[in-house]
């Protein structure tokens, strides 16, 4: 393509609101354009880019024996009063009225007109298992849109359903969708890791994320040094290892508390529906929500402070859940605190808090053993680019989705959910391939594989040579050739911004039949003749 036919709008300074790398360089390079917070549109660069991850996706899920759909982006409210999720959902679903007054959503997800068209369409077991997904634009009204595509309130997202009538069917499917999530992210260059995660709102047991790297990742992933073993913190189980003590244990109450961190325990209270938990926990660790919340079943959990005095014998026999996590049993005479005021002293767990449920409810620290005993706990920061899902029942069941199995029996049909953020994937690309000059894109998703660039178009020989090459290198490569009529500086340093892989400058040597290739990863510069040319491209486009 010729760039002067082509919407590049660069950018010389950075834009103010910008705050991550990938957000600058993408509005700077021309790739994007924000209309609202979190609303963007695509310009031609950023588009190609966009389609090349999704050649990717399809041709990873097609070769996982998915099929591809299109599904409305406007969802009738039954539907998603009929899973339940119309009033759990809350303001990030974005409502609207049809002109009867009928309730619609904006697809935020498409579990709920998936499982109803598949119930619709499919009852026999003969039929399972089926796996179909689409590529589609997602809106989620998120409370803090930022880092340009990386959370949008309008995004690009693959999702995928599968249905079976058995779970190790599921638990097949599975594995076959990580696989495939991990050559997508493979192929699309980026450094990654699939983790343990926690399945939050939407239900269902088995979850892993695929986390790419990056200092601005909004998730922390807890990994070994030693082992494959890597989870969102939110998820990292700790190992419980009782410690031995020859010290007595003093009675409860009496005589003088004494000090020492190692012997506080906290109190963190939280609100949980209607009823109120009181976590202990070890000076020095902090109590994790989301385990606190999965051990309750409960959707939500909300801390607060300013609860009544902490006493062990009151709160027993009053309604409020009682917890404490497993470090809590190692203290010996330890000191119970809330906030500033000690509520008991010379406490031990076997004897004191026999009322109290302990379990594993505090975030795993850096330092901490691996949970498969591997190894020691290092953090790292990474951005969800993907999730897998084992669904079950959830919305089979709340849905009416029933097959009847070979003796005519019926029975909810067990479901598997997958995404991959197509519009998150390109930012977290650019947010770990650029430098100070600009872009640097993987050959596999660039926008063009070779940039030719005429030093001067104004010279005859150059710019005769420029168009030649583009015709011929055309015919198997994607070619952008800068016929513009600018300043060499300016077309340089918008090469670089820009950031496709191999650049073509033509120059003084035209004549000669020599130009100069340069690889915009590698930075180096060499002169080549135009015979050499396609199989210097071929070897560092591999
Ligand atoms: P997050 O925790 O980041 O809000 P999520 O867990 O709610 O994401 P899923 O429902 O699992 O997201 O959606 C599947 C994929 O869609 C995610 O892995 C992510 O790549 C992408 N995605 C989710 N929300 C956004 C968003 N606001 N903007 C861009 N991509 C998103
Ligand atoms: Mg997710």
């Amino acid at each position: 393509m010729k760039q002067s036919q082509l919407l590049i709008p660069t950018m010389k300074e950075t834009p103010a609101d910008a705050e991550s790398i990938s957000h600058k360089l993408l509005l700077r390079a021309g790739f994007i354009r924000q209309n609202a917070a979190g609303i963007y549109s695509y310009l031609p660069l950023g588009y190609r880019v966009l389609r090349k991850i999704e050649e990717i996706v399809r041709e990873e899920m097609e070769r996982a024996g998915a099929v591809e759909l299109l599904m409305p982006a406007i969802q009738p409210a039954e539907l998603w009063q009929q899973s339940g999720r119309w009033e759990v959902y809350g303001p990030e679903l974005m409502r609207l009225k049809d002109r009867h007054g009928r309730d619609f959503a904006l697809g935020a997800t498409h579990e709920e007109i998936i499982t109803s068209l598949v119930r619709d369409e499919l009852n026999s077991y003969k039929k399972l298992p089926m796996t179909l997904y689409q590529i589609q634009t997602k809106y989620r009204d998120e409370r803090r849109p930022r880092f340009g595509l990386l959370r949008g309130r309008e995004f690009i997202m693959k999702d995928a359903y599968s249905f079976h009538a058995t779970q190790e069917g599921l638990d097949e499917r599975y594995q076959i969708m990580y696989d495939a999530y991990t050559r997508v992210f493979s192929r699309c260059g980026l450094n990654f890791r699939p983790v343990i995660a926690d399945s939050g709102a939407i239900g269902g047991k088995d979850t892993h994320e695929f986390m790419a790297f990056a200092d601005i990742g909004e998730d922390t992933i807890a990994y070994s040094d030693v082992s494959n073993y890597a989870a969102n913190i939110e998820m990292a189980e700790v190992k419980h290892i009782p410690t031995q003590s020859d010290e007595d244990e003093l009675p409860l109450d009496k005589g003088q508390a004494i000090s020492g961190d190692d012997r506080l325990i906290m109190v963190q209270w939280f609100k949980v529906n209607d009823q109120a938990a009181a976590v202990l926990h070890r000076a020095g660790d902090e109590i994790n929500d989301v385990k606190v919340k999965n051990h309750l079943n409960a959707t939500m959990v909300d801390a607060f402070e300013g609860h009544p005095a902490f006493n062990l014998s009151e709160l027993k026999n009053k309604d409020v859940i009682l917890l404490a996590d497993n470090g809590v049993q190692n203290v010996v005479n330890g000191v119970i605190k809330e906030g500033e005021q000690v509520a008991h002293f010379n406490v031990n767990a076997d004897r004191d808090l026999k009322a109290v449920t302990f379990g594993d409810f505090r975030f795993i620290k850096e330092g901490d053993p691996s949970p498969d005993g591997e190894g020691t706990i290092h953090f790292t920061e990474g951005i969800e680019i993907g999730q897998v899902f084992k669904l079950g029942t959830k919305y089979s069941e709340s849905m009416g989705a029933n097959f009847l199995d070979e003796n005519g029996r019926s029975h909810p049909m067990i479901m598997g959910c997958y995404g991959i953020g197509i519009s998150r994937t390109l930012s977290a690309v650019a947010e770990q391939y650029h430098d100070d000059r600009g872009l640097i894109w993987p050959a596999s998703i660039a926008p063009f594989q070779v940039h030719i660039v005429p030093v001067n178009v104004k010279n005859e020989e150059q710019k005769q040579l420029a168009v030649s090459l583009y015709n011929t290198l055309s015919g198997q490569y994607e070619v952008l050739l800068d016929d513009r009529d600018e300043r060499a500086g300016v077309k340089f340093a918008e090469a670089e911004l820009i950031g496709c892989p191999v650049r073509i400058t033509v120059g003084k040597r035209a004549s000669e039949g020599i130009v100069e290739v340069s690889l915009r990863s590698k930075g180096d510069k060499e002169e080549v003749s135009i015979e050499q040319l396609p199989e210097f491209i071929k070897e560092h486009l591999k």
